[in-house]
């Protein structure tokens, strides 16, 4: 899965051009940068790949979503649907806007449930922000659909799905925004890192001066900017965007590689009558960074999960039980637990968090279990691997 597993010469030479000049910060400096422009050549690269008119770099994938909402214009009481399975950056972003997150359940591609999305609509509700979890895609076009009829603004989080496209297009270019992250464990990573991607011009220049507290970065003296808007800072620096040009341009490489180790896990598990697989609506477009599937019970499940761990089979995820994407293990969140308080606290009728039901994406959840694929598995590591997992089947089986 992350990028940082084939680190090497290709991002030393992007960080020392960096380096070499001194020049750290995106803007300005045009001299003394030598032609180096990393973070604005990310952009270009990132665009062309994604095949949309316009990216910003920017800080981190949680930037990226705080930007895409600032640049909507949702804010304060407005209501952004989400799914419960994601990472809580996702959340907290919607949150640091001043607007209300609420969650409707997912399908069986652990992603955002277009039936169910009807029943969380409230006359307050502005966004739809579904969520590409583990490197695959929701039923997207529905969802889109979903938004264009009700004239709801669509943001795409694809932090976990950069490579991935739905029927040949990239996830993130479905919505008017879309939200990528170079995080330290993402599949192509600066370091920190994040993006915004659309084909929205308005949106985009919204997007570039709100990351850099309005700057509208024409001309190159910074102290002539204008100011259109009040931002913050979500500024990326060079050396983090040079690591990212330079796994930029391993994307594909790593892809391949993720589907082939993806491929070989999924055979061996399909033996397996007891095993269901997520549902992957274009399987064509899976970055494969992760295998989910779904065993019959939580029992089953919960037998699965520890006997993986026994036998030594690392990178296996009973989400159900761990703290980091789903709902369920949010304590912190449900009791909105921040040391200043938020504005949402302010909002009448607000949701109890502490009192959410998700039936339906309990019961996924209870049943799914995901091993993350690895790009530097050697091919004996990948049959040893192989082997393990088939004999903890075998076992739970009897
Ligand atoms: C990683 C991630 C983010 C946030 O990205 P950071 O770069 O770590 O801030 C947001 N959403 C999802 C689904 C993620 O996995």
């Amino acid at each position: 899965m992350p990028g940082f597993e084939i680190f090497g010469e290709e991002e030393r030479k992007e960080v020392q051009d960096v380096l070499d000049t001194g020049v750290l910060f995106r803007y300005g400096f045009d001299a003394a940068r030598k032609g180096h422009w990393k973070a604005r050549t990310f952009e270009t690269e990132l665009a062309k790949r994604m095949g949309v008119e316009y990216c910003h770099l920017c800080s981190n994938g949680t930037a990226a979503l705080c930007i895409a909402l600032a640049a909507s214009g949702i804010g304060a009481g407005d209501e952004v649907i989400v799914p419960p399975f994601t990472f809580i950056a996702t959340v907290e972003a919607i949150l640091a806007a001043g607007a209300i997150p609420v969650f409707s359940d997912i399908d069986d591609t652990l992603c955002l449930d277009p039936q169910a999305l009807e029943s969380a609509i409230t006359p307050r509700t502005k966004a739809v922000l579904p969520v590409h979890m583990c490197g695959a895609m929701a039923h997207i076009e529905d969802i889109k659909k979903f938004c264009v009829q009700r004239d709801l603004v669509m943001i795409e989080d694809a932090c976990q799905s950069v490579g991935g496209s739905y029927n040949g297009k990239s996830l993130g270019t479905f919505g008017q925004m879309g939200c990528f992250s170079f995080d330290a464990v993402k599949t192509i990573t600066c370091g920190e890192g994040g993006a915004v991607v659309t084909d929205d011009k308005k949106l985009y220049t919204l997007a570039d001066a709100y990351a850099d507290h309005g700057h509208d970065h024409i001309g190159n003296d910074r102290g002539l900017e204008d100011h259109i808007i009040l931002g913050s800072n979500f500024r990326i620096s060079e050396l983090n965007a040079a690591v990212g040009l330079a796994q930029l341009n391993k994307l594909d490489f790593i892809l391949e590689k993720q589907r082939a180790h993806k491929k070989a896990i999924k055979d061996a598990l399909a033996h397996f009558p007891e095993i269901g697989f997520r549902k992957i609506p274009d399987p064509q477009g899976d970055s494969a960074t992760f295998l989910s599937f779904f065993l019959p019970d939580e029992a089953f499940a919960r037998a699965a999960s520890t006997s993986l761990a026994d036998e030594g089979v690392d990178g296996c995820f009973y989400w159900y039980v761990n703290n980091w994407h789903y709902i369920r293990q949010w304590d912190h969140f449900k009791t909105l637990k921040s040391p200043a308080g938020l504005p949402i606290t302010l909002v009448k009728d607000r949701p109890d968090y502490g009192k959410i039901q998700l039936p339906k994406s309990d019961d996924i959840m209870k049943r799914t279990i995901s091993m993350q694929i690895k790009l530097s598995w050697s091919v004996d590591e990948l049959s040893q691997r192989i082997e393990k997992i088939t004999k903890v089947f075998q076992k739970i089986r009897k």
